[in-house]
């Protein structure tokens, strides 16, 4: 407990790691973060990434798991500079015909642009609204005993479908059935397995309890917050600091690893057991993704301006164009009208660009490892939404798979959410245990999105892999 040896250290400082060394100091451990990189943040770092005064988020960039996180909401983060900025709707969804269904937080507003389908959106969200803050802090944790049964056994008749099978029960038209496509995408699996709905209801319930934001300066304003509040419980972070074994870290009584399970096997060695980690090394961590930034001359031209009310475009067009887009990507194959997530930070965040000027961002999921160049599959296909998208273009930078790995050895293969959410692998990764944050060493421990409740920006699996660690420092 002294400075040199710290009752916990954790390694690298994603969101999950900061979370994990937050709860441990507000616990009264004493904690030191030790980060690869020159800066905080993983998966929240904010860069110029084409031209000076174009200001952009490196991974993550709209935060609805982040403004909703039930850990993070018990921080003072906005007395550490973090400011969430909602947009006036969540989700922009173009359809073929140029016109947007939109996912606004009112279900009246979104039921206006889904026409007979409109009720049929409100009965599937409505009865999750009453205690929307309950329901999530059952959904995102490890599998235990739920605070609120009801309302998650009723979450789990909807969710356990496929995304395609649920969509096509509720809804008569072309508009909703995207609209829920485009939310369940997220999900990074083919939209005909089970349990993909249940991203897709996550997703569409969220956006009914907050517009989804961004970080005002960018998203790395998340984990600057969490690194500043971390200081003033007394936790220390060094940055440039790669771990690469176990005995170079300092003294502690625990480990915890903001790693992909893979790093953790190669990081501990023989102090895991092997057959734990044959069990590591067998871990699916599922496509990857390539991803463009622009500095633009002007708003994305939509089509549809109401496009340009909302912080996230889902740009896919129908239902089956999008099961086609995932099913591709996940056979291995790439697809020529890739399924895009597309964010307009700049439109609600001046800071991000010069005036009159804006940022844009795009990417699509493609097979694991991939090497092709998705850049003229991606500019077509909003192009097509958004006539004259290119002559806005005043530069871009390019992203792929490798490049991800390279800058955090975390994405593997261009895998961005800490592994395959699948039916068999979201509550056990990343192994079948009861207690999933924990190894079979009791000083090592996982934080990562390889843990439950897996990937975004949230600090869930770091707040959870903290109370394990906190039973062992016996303070739990
Ligand atoms: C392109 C892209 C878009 C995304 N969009 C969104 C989004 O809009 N919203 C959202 O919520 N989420 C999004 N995500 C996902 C989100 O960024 C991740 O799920 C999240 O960052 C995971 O947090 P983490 O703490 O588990 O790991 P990471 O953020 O990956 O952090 C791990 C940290 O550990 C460090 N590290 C690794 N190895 C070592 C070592 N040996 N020694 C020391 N340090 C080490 C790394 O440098 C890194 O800083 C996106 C991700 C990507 C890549």
């Amino acid at each position: 407990m002294t400075a040199s040896h710290p009752d916990a250290v954790v390694v690298g400082s994603g969101p999950n790691g900061l979370a994990a060394a937050v709860a441990l100091a507000r616990a009264g451990a004493s904690v030191l973060v030790l980060e690869a990189t020159e800066e905080v943040g993983g998966g929240t770092r904010t860069a110029e990434l084409t031209l000076p005064g174009f200001t952009h988020d490196v991974c993550s960039a709209v935060h609805p798991m982040g403004i909703l996180s039930p850990f993070f909401r018990t921080l003072p983060l906005r007395e550490h500079g973090l400011e969430w900025i909602t947009p006036p709707a969540s989700v922009a969804h173009p359809m073929p015909d140029g016109s947007a269904v939109v996912l606004r937080r009112s279900l009246e507003q979104t039921g206006a642009g889904l026409g007979r389908d409109a009720s049929a959106w409100s009965r599937l969200i409505q009865p999750f609204l009453g205690d929307p803050h309950g329901l999530l802090t059952d959904l995102m944790a490890p599998l235990r005993i739920p605070g609120h049964p009801i309302q998650l056994a009723r979450f789990g008749l909807r969710a356990a479908f496929s995304a395609n099978r649920l969509s096509r029960l509720l809804f008569r038209d072309d508009r909703a059935r995207a609209l829920f496509a485009g939310c369940a995408a997220h999900s990074i699996l083919p939209l005909t397995w089970p349990l993909t709905a249940a991203l897709g209801l996550i997703f569409a319930i969220t956006a009914h309890v907050e517009d989804w934001p961004v970080a005002r300066g960018g998203s790395q304003a998340i984990t600057r917050a969490l690194a500043s509040y971390l200081e003033t419980l007394g936790g220390r972070i060094q940055t440039g600091r790669r771990v690469e074994q176990l005995d170079e870290l300092p003294p502690s009584r625990a480990v915890l690893f903001d790693t992909s399970p893979e790093l953790l096997a190669r990081i501990a060695g023989d102090a895991l057991p092997a057959g734990y980690r044959r069990r590591l090394g067998r871990y699916r961590y599922g496509p990857g993704v390539f991803k463009l930034d622009w500095a633009l001359d002007g708003p994305i031209p939509w089509q549809d301006p109401a496009c340009l009310e909302a912080s996230t475009v889902h740009v896919g067009g129908t239902l089956e164009a999008i099961c086609a887009s995932e099913r591709d990507m996940y056979r291995g194959v790439h697809s020529e009208r890739p399924f895009l997530i597309v964010c307009q930070q700049s439109q609600f965040d001046p800071s991000r660009a010069p005036e009159g000027r804006h940022t844009g961002y795009a990417y699509c999921h493609v097979p694991h490892g991939s090497r092709l160049d998705m850049r003229n599959a991606i500019e077509s296909q909003i192009e097509r939404f958004a006539p004259g998208f290119r002559d806005r273009i005043l530069a871009r930078h390019a992203m792929g798979p490798a490049d991800f790995e390279r800058t955090n050895p975390n994405y593997k293969g261009g895998a961005i959410t800490g592994g395959v959410a699948d039916a068999f692998q979201l509550f056990t990764r990343p192994v079948a245990r009861l207690d999933p944050y924990s190894t079979p060493n009791p000083r090592l421990f996982i934080c990562s999105a390889s843990t439950p409740p897996g990937g975004g920006v949230h600090g869930q699996c770091g707040y959870w892999a903290a109370q394990s660690a906190l039973k062992r420092l016996g303070r739990g």
